[in-house]
């Protein structure tokens, strides 16, 4: 592979793994591994300069804006933090700090692992809340933040400034994720991975009746504005805290590295007995002059760093290895354990992934093993104490056949896990399915959790998802636990579910690989069921984000006759199997054409498109001299650049397209065509680091930038 590639297929996915995580909340790797990957990165194009791309990961802050809030520009820029995970690099940051402005006071703090949140007060009384976004523009929270109840909405006190934004972290603490999840596993939905995620995602709730139910926590650790009661970042913590600010008590003025490393020490080993999580120290500069010389990069300031703690770890006995069936049929071996605490909870389980990873590990039933945590999803085991193996253990033997209906396994090429075949009659396939097909996401029969679905199961009454629609409210009355009223609730949220939109319809039937984003995209492509059903390979892949393996799998699922029949019945029963043509919105671009080139920070290329055909424009697949505008996002190709002015296309950016329409008045079509500069679209290699550096000014304000 070349170097080249190699930065694009990082580049790709480390902004797969920040879509999971900042907008889904729902991340597939640890942290570890993600600032592994990044870290490549950065030493990759640190190499090779002349792949440029201001647009890189390493270059930008993870966006978290979702499109279903007002988004709000920032005063000052909202960044992240630069990371090591080692004391000597701590080591030379502190010496590049001390090189740059001389001997310094720094400000140790705890890393918090919530989400940021960056709050607006006018004359003392809360204005705005917003997270952290793309770095400049971040999603309007405020309806959600105020039921949050450390966050004063009044403040004490009369020296504050008149208008301010301090900046601080949503919590979770771990007795609210607790409950939550216990929550969430009783309706049967699946939990949240952690606290930190857990946070972002009630943060973004819809409902704020919801989000103050969910025992949310803020600490504040950051004052900007531009007339400061103080000069330095410590005197200004002192004096929110007297304002009614939650600031935390776990920070210290420290002078040198020693001092910065006993904090670092003594954290360490304390943070496990807080009652929030927290994954490392934050280190900063103190005085804001000192800040101010050493300024910030694109993505972080130059004057704070954030130590992250390694996972934590435990040894423990590993007792058994279980194997579970997931509604795929892929199997997933656990690792039963010894109880052992480790980050904030008990762990009795661990993941092991697959036979490889057994293999890999040579793990044995009695074995000493060392158990990780590392601020993400299911504990993981990582390796065996040999010292501590008994003579006389086994190693041990991956299944052949499903522990569940005793199918033979199979294990499909290219496939690091085993496969239970046996769809139709495997127990927790079905069950699996049915589950996924019910939950909030898919067609959110919110009344039948878990645990009613197994109920009705066992009793003959569904085999499958269609079965759902034959149901009758008499047959569930008389089931035990049920009785009349629940029977008929069921009934109503199965009556409702037929309203639910065609993509979502799509995401519950669980064809494998094909996740609510793909769904989304399929839907906004193919518009019916009847299109998708029928569409070739080739078809498939013209949709967004649809590479082999999704058309291959959604082939395989409209190939089987018995998901046909299935699909069948739920047509009949009257489920949504066709997207809603939206409504006209305007008819601003009539006589409009637009060709669409690139990806876009906002929206998907179908949903452009759509937009567009919703205000009267008319969508073209080429530049040509009838082209009236062409949408340029990132990494649109420089051939298709230079056709569009050479014609005199006019050029413009996502942003330009928004303002149109929701301008219309002011849209009329270009009677000149007129070159336009591509001056307002973000292009691959435009600009040398020399260049971006320079952009990079300390700013001139007191206690900014974070
Ligand atoms: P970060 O979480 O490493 O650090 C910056 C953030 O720290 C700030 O935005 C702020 O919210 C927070 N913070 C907590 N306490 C603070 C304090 N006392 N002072 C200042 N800030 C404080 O950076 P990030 O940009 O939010 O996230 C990047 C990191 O997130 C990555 O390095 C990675 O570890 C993780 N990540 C993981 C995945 C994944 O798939 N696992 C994906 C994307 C990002």
């Amino acid at each position: 592979m070349t170097i080249e590639q190699q930065i694009i297929d990082l580049r790709r996915t480390l902004n797969e793994y920040n879509h999971k995580y900042y907008v889904e909340n729902a991340p597939v790797v640890s942290d570890f591994e993600f600032d592994t990957l990044l870290r490549e990165l950065q030493d990759l194009e640190a190499k090779h300069p002349e792949f440029y791309d201001p647009n890189s990961p390493t270059m930008r802050v993870g966006s978290d804006i979702s499109n279903e809030f007002q988004s709000v520009e920032h005063s000052f820029p909202m960044l992240s933090l630069s990371n090591t995970y080692s004391i000597d690099e701590l080591g030379e940051w502190i010496d590049r700090v001390e090189k740059e402005v001389g001997q310094v006071e720094y400000v140790c703090e705890l890393k918090f692992d919530g989400t940021a949140i960056s709050l607006t007060y006018e004359n003392g009384s809360l204005l705005r809340a917003v997270t952290r976004g793309d770095g400049s523009r971040g999603d309007d929270v405020t309806a959600n933040v105020r039921t949050i109840r450390s966050v004063p909405l009044k403040l004490q006190g009369n020296d504050y400034p008149d208008f301010f934004e301090i900046r601080g972290e949503i919590l979770m603490p771990y007795s609210s994720f607790d409950r939550l999840n216990a929550e969430r596993e009783q309706l049967g939905e699946p939990p949240f991975a952690n606290p930190r995620n857990a946070a972002a995602g009630t943060l973004k709730q819809q409902q704020s009746q919801v989000v103050a139910k969910r025992g949310l926590d803020c600490t504040l650790y950051q004052i900007a504005g531009r007339d400061l009661p103080f000069d330095s970042h410590w005197d200004n913590l002192k004096a929110a805290r007297r304002w009614g600010f939650k600031i935390s008590d776990a920070a210290r003025i420290c002078h040198n590295r020693e001092e910065i490393e006993a904090f670092i020490a003594y954290w360490d080993t304390e943070r496990k007995s807080l009652p929030f999580p927290t994954d490392g120290v934050v280190i900063k500069v103190n005085r804001n002059a000192d800040r101010r010389a050493l300024g910030t990069t694109s993505k972080a300031p130059k004057w704070a760093v954030a130590y992250k703690f390694k996972a934590e770890q435990a040894l423990t006995r590993l007792l058994k290895v279980t194997y579970q069936v997931g509604r795929t049929g892929a199997i997933t071996p656990v690792a039963n354990l010894e109880p052992v605490l480790l980050a904030g909870t008990t762990v009795k389980r661990a993941t092991l992934h697959n036979a490889d990873q057994i293999a890999v590990l040579d793990l044995r039933e009695g074995d000493m093993v060392y158990v990780e945590k590392g601020g993400e999803i299911i504990p993981k085991i990582t390796g065996v104490e040999l010292s501590m193996r008994e003579a006389d253990l086994q190693p041990l033997q991956y299944i052949d056949h499903c522990p569940e209906c005793g199918a033979k396994l199979v294990r499909y090429e290219g496939e690091a896990k085993h496969y239970c075949p046996n769809q139709s009659n495997c127990r927790p396939q079905i069950l699996g399915r049915i589950i996924h097909f019910i939950r909030r996401k898919a067609m959110n029969i919110e009344s039948l959790g878990e645990e009613t679905v197994e109920l009705l199961f066992e009793n003959g009454l569904i085999e499958c998802i269609a079965d759902l629609y034959d149901l009758k409210a008499t047959q569930i009355a008389t089931l035990p636990r049920m009785g009349e009223k629940s029977a008929e609730n069921i009934m109503q949220s199965i009556e409702r579910s037929k309203q639910v939109a065609f993509h979502r319809v799509l995401f519950a039937l669980g064809i494998r690989f094909v996740g609510e984003t793909t769904a989304k995209y399929l839907a906004a492509h193919f518009r019916t069921m009847d299109a998708v059903m029928q569409a070739t390979k080739e078809q498939l892949l013209e949709a967004e984000e649809v590479g082999d393996k999704i058309a291959d799998s959604i082939m395989e699922y409209f190939a089987d006759a018995k998901n046909i029949a299935i699909i069948e019945r739920l047509r009949n029963a009257g489920l949504q199997f066709e997207a809603v043509q939206a409504e006209a919105a305007s008819t601003s671009l009539e006589g409009l054409t637009f060709v669409i080139s690139g990806s876009f920070a906002n929206h998907s290329r179908d949903e452009l498109k759509a937009l567009i055909e919703a205000h009267g424009g008319k969508n073209l697949a080429a530049v040509s001299g009838n082209t009236s505008y062409l949408l340029a996002g990132d990494k649109i190709g420089p051939a298709k650049l230079q056709k569009a002015t050479k014609l005199g296309v006019q050029i413009i950016s996502e942003e330009d397209f928004m303002k149109m329409i929701e301008d219309s008045e002011s849209v009329t079509p270009p009677t000149e065509p007129t070159p336009t500069e591509p001056a307002a679209v973000r292009i691959t290699n435009a600009e040398s680091p020399a260049q971006e550096d320079k952009q990079k000014e300390p700013t001139p304000i007191q206690g900014t930038l974070f």
